[in-house]
């Protein structure tokens, strides 16, 4: 017997076991699936190292789970990779797993039920505090002269070492002690069987309970599809995706050319990392003839379908392949390539069938999606299931496509127009869309920064140019009729034309170096101002992210568009008319500046601006005061 040695946690294993132990809402049976999840994974290892290294395996590979009512203890044995002492102390001592402190985060916030994220951070080991007063690893690597090594711990501030004489078979064999209260659920038989079938059903090697194996060791996705009732495939997502739900949808294929493979996928219900924090948490469980060689590869399906969960199974790789290799591997290549066309095609063909059921996916995976505007060997699929809302839609909710769009365009527009703002609300008083709107003219709505960057990709579809609003040239627009009685006033004559222009000139000079130019504008009905962009090129939201991306904090020079038929600029046309100089006008100039400004998003300081609203305010209730009298 080698010497005892005692070593502490690390401490953010304390910290973790200490959420554990106190999480009295979580499903303590999950410790089970937990500790079966992992010997299957020491299984896979196992298989995997064996067949790389061409040897020959004379192992037979099981999970046995065994349960003593008199000890009160629960036991699960595998006969896969087994730990080196290093190993040990590495894995089970220490939180390798980076998402461990972003697990604890969350936890201790409570929103997300710890069931669900101790599958997806995978620190599943610990769990088995939550039903252990002490655990017992006792296990032997698979590597050549490794001596048989004991684990010991309590779960709370430290656990003891010691290796064993004995000549062990290799592999791990975990004794769990159970806490009294919950002997007389877990230490027994018919509980784990029920348990196991419940989570594990799915695990590839065979698991005994008692002299019973319990598990249907079967490759679902090489069953032939018809065979395979729902509740099967729900019951084998749930499995992979650690998921309560059933999945939204079921894509199981088989493919011959241009190479061979099997692929089971799932797209689920909701997208269960809204926020985008755990990204890492994607991929497709890689299989060759039924040997797991990689879980989660990222190559085969690109990150905006990364809402895709599944396994592919194919026969045309080696074995042995080794991962590093796997990223330049032709056929690979050929495989993702089928896959995503697969994956793109059902979604298409959801679309065409029921336009309903294809909303509420883009409701739950819409976002993610739309970073497919990289994907350019499939920009036109990708142009047919990009959905916006759009100022023709009922609520924020509705969504059209660039096909539905062209469908009601008027006829001879040549244009899908679009605009960017904060809020459907927001850019239903947006003065650039003014014109649009008295034209009846479709906009589609855009609210995300990422929406620009799918217009910029897609640049055109079935011969309609993408146009920003704001950069809408207004001599097509002027073809189509105007749909509201627009109270126009009396036309201007030649003299006060001129008088405008000079006007203008005065305004131009209040605001100096502030605005590129001041010009009359025709897009404007009720609105006195707008501030446009003096190049043609990028977009106001655009020339935003560039901004923020090149931290620029300076306020953009833009174009001051003026409605010469706005009342409040008829007004200030009689006033500069009376008197050039009048204070009133400089203070209309900058007043208005000023609020255009607040409407783009670009006023830093609004000191001046409430300053002179006061002041103006202060001045009118006066005259207000005096006409009432
Ligand atoms: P995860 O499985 O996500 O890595 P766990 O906390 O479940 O996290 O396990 C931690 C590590 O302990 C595993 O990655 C593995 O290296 C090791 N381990 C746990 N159980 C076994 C086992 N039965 N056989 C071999 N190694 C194991
Ligand atoms: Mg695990």
């Amino acid at each position: 017997m080698g010497k005892k040695t005692t070593h502490k946690f690390k401490a953010e294993v304390s910290q973790l076991l200490d959420i554990l132990v106190h999480s009295l809402y979580t499903n303590k049976e999950i410790f089970l699936r937990e500790l079966v999840s992992n010997a299957s994974d020491a299984l896979e290892k196992a298989r995997f190292k064996a067949t790389s290294d061409g040897t020959e395996d004379n192992v037979t590979p099981e999970i046995r789970v065994e349960a003593d009512k008199d000890a009160g203890t629960v036991t699960i044995t595998d006969t896969g990779v087994g730990m080196t002492r290093d190993e040990l102390m590495k894995n089970i001592g220490t939180i390798a797993h980076s998402g461990t402190a972003e697990l604890t985060r969350m936890a201790a916030e409570g929103k997300e039920s710890l069931d669900s994220l101790i599958g997806r951070f995978g620190v599943g080991f610990y769990s088995v505090y939550m039903v252990a007063e002490e655990v017992t690893v006792t296990t032997r690597s698979m590597e050549e002269g490794s001596k048989a090594i004991t684990w010991t711990s309590d779960g709370k501030t430290d656990y003891k070492l010691q290796e064993l004489d004995e000549d062990l078979p290799r592999g791990t064999k975990i004794e769990v002690k159970l806490l009294e209260d919950e002997k007389p659920r877990f230490a027994n038989n018919a509980a784990l069987k029920t348990i196991i079938n419940k989570h594990s059903n799915f695990i590839n090697f065979p698991i005994y309970v008692g002299e019973e194996k319990v598990n249907t060791v079967t490759a679902l996705w090489r069953e032939p599809k018809f065979q395979i009732k729902d509740e099967q495939y729900a019951e084998f997502y749930k499995f992979l995706t650690y998921d309560s739900e059933d999945p939204f949808d079921t894509l199981h294929t088989s493919v011959d050319a241009p190479v061979q493979f099997n692929a089971l996928m799932f797209i689920p219900k909701s997208d269960e990392d809204p926020f985008g924090m755990n990204r890492d948490n994607r991929g497709i469980d890689l299989y060759v003839r039924r040997v797991l060689i990689e879980k989660q590869n990222k190559d085969l399906l690109p990150e905006y379908l990364g809402f895709v969960k599944g396994v592919v199974d194919t026969e045309d790789l080696p074995l042995n392949i080794s991962r590093e290799t796997l990223q330049d591997n032709v056929l690979m290549r050929k495989i993702s390539s089928t896959l995503v066309k697969q994956v793109l095609n059902h979604l298409d063909k959801m679309a065409k069938d029921n336009a309903e059921r294809y909303d509420e996916f883009w409701h739950a995976h819409g976002n993610l999606f739309k970073a497919g505007y990289m994907d350019f060997f499939n920009k036109e699929k990708f142009a047919n299931l990009v959905r916006f809302n759009s100022s023709e839609s009922e609520d924020a909710k509705g969504l059209t496509s660039f096909a539905d769009y062209i469908s009601r365009a008027k006829e001879d527009q040549k244009e899908i127009y679009y605009a960017y703002g904060p809020s459907r609300e927001a850019l239903g008083l947006s003065p650039h869309l003014e014109v649009f709107r008295n034209k009846g003219i479709e906009v589609l709505y855009l609210y995300e920064p990422i929406d620009e960057f799918v217009m910029d990709a897609v640049r055109d579809y079935e011969g309609y140019t993408l146009t920003a609003a704001e950069h809408a040239d207004m001599e097509k627009l002027d073809k189509f009729e105007s749909l509201v009685e627009e109270e126009k006033p009396e036309a201007l004559s030649d003299d006060q034309q001129s008088t405008l222009d000079k006007l203008i000139t005065r305004i131009k000079d209040v605001l100096g170096d502030a605005v590129t130019e001041v010009k009359a504008s025709q897009r404007l009905s009720n609105s006195p101002v707008c501030l446009s962009n003096p190049d043609g090129n990028v977009t106001s939201s655009m020339d935003k992210i560039m901004r923020v991306v090149s931290k620029d904090n300076s306020i953009p020079k833009k174009v001051l568009e003026i409605n010469p038929d706005h009342v409040l600029v008829r007004n200030m046309l009689t006033i500069f008319e009376q008197d050039e100089n009048d204070p009133f006008i400089d203070q209309a100039a900058n007043q208005l500046f000023e609020s255009a400004l607040l409407l783009e998003g670009y006023l830093t300081d609004p000191h001046a601006l409430v300053g002179r609203v006061q002041e103006l305010l202060t001045k009118s209730s006066g005259w207000y005061v005096d006409t009432k009298k």
